[in-house]
């Protein structure tokens, strides 16, 4: 090595040991309560068991191109890591909030959502529509297996549990499958469906109940809890996670809902897919997005709907059963029921839906995360 090179070695050397004490030192409360979770990254992922997705852009990286694209990037990595700072950007981050309400010890859990994975393998090329779909919805969210992996790791690093309130999988593919249930199984999660369980072409197939009860046993198969309804108890309070995915319930459903409200007192966390109407999100929902649309709510009163500049098949999908009435007056009227968390509208936003019920929306790379007491 001549003495040029050495030099430069040894610079690279010292700066990245400088680095790297100071980010280790950064690693206090304000990182903790908001942070783009980068405590995963390490010069030493490119040489042991390397995730899917490549480390510097958190993409997936696909064909001779993409390959070549990947080995330019993990060099990029190598010298991102020499330099002690890893790329941010489409990494999850986290915020934080405590919420008392009386549990038997304090416990974490993160709330996350809408992540999207939308990957097909060999068992799947034979469809030409199922190709299509996933050539499509890849752009929507490249880096959905980076939100996993730091989701997990941040749990583990808590030992929270994850509450993932739907649209893990962006359709129904085998290999979206088997990622939905390796997360599920590795990790503790506790799921409801959300609408894109159930999708299976985007978007030449709207909310239809015959697709969904075609795809419902599989789907459910791949994750730890059944995602149409279940109930899991944990330090005294009760996680209830209910499908509301096509913006509304059935009267199994609120069946179960009220024979386990009568059960006892237990605080209870509510998880939903669609966010519960209340006057402040959709404020939010009808200013958010410039296209006509509906709120993507659900319990609109249907007087407000009539004003919604929209396809009349998704105004009609989009109004209430009776099941669903009277779900959401229960929800109101239930002293016992202390937070909803939910996703589908891709935005984050924290809901008063009564003057002491709070309703978190998530955004698809947002975690939350709750500390209960
Ligand atoms: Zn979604
Ligand atoms: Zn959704």
């Amino acid at each position: 090595m001549k003495k040029p090179a050495k030099l430069f070695m040894a610079a690279a050397l010292s700066l990245s040991i400088i680095f790297s004490s100071f980010t280790a030192g950064a690693s206090g409360e304000t990182d903790f309560m908001k942070t783009t979770l980068n405590n995963n990254d390490s010069i030493s992922r490119l040489f042991e068991s390397k995730p899917e997705y490549c480390l510097y852009c958190g993409e997936v990286h696909t064909g001779a191109g993409g390959q070549f694209k990947r080995f330019f990037h993990e060099a990029a990595y190598f010298f991102c890591g020499i330099f002690g700072k890893y790329p941010a950007d489409g990494r999850m981050y986290f915020t934080f909030d405590t919420l008392d309400i009386g549990a038997n010890e304090p416990f974490y859990f993160i709330h996350a959502g809408d992540t999207h994975v939308s990957y097909i393998d060999e068992r799947d090329s034979g469809d030409a529509r199922l190709v299509d779909t996933a050539n499509k919805r890849i752009a929507y969210c490249p880096k959905d297996l980076r939100m996993l992996d730091d989701l997990a790791v941040k749990a583990k690093e808590l030992d929270a549990l994850i509450v993932h309130t739907g649209d893990v999988i962006d359709f129904v593919s085998q290999k979206n499958l088997d990622i939905a249930k390796d997360f599920t199984a590795n990790n503790d999660v506790f799921a409801c469906a959300g609408n894109h369980e159930y999708h299976v072409y985007i978007w030449d197939d709207g909310e239809d109940y015959a697709r969904r009860d075609s795809v419902q046993n599989k789907v459910n198969a791949s994750f730890a809890n059944d995602i149409y309804y279940s109930v899991r108890v944990e330090h005294g309070v009760k996680f209830i996670a209910i499908d509301n995915s096509f913006h509304k319930i059935d009267k199994n459903q609120l069946d179960l809902f009220k024979a386990e409200l009568a059960k006892d007192d237990m605080p209870v966390i509510l998880a939903l897919h669609v966010p519960l109407y209340a006057p402040d999100i959709f404020k939010f929902q009808m200013e958010k997005l410039s296209y006509p649309h509906p709120a993507w709510l659900m319990g609109v009163p249907e007087e407000i709907m009539r004003e919604y500049n929209y396809e009349e098949q998704w105004i009609e999908e989009q109004k209430a059963n009776e099941a669903t009435e009277e779900f959401y007056d229960m929800i109101v009227n239930a002293p016992q029921i202390k937070l909803i968390v939910t996703g589908h509208d891709h935005a984050h936003f924290v809901s008063q839906v009564t003057p002491t019920l709070k309703q978190y929306m998530v955004d698809t790379t947002e975690g939350q995360i709750f500390m209960v007491r």
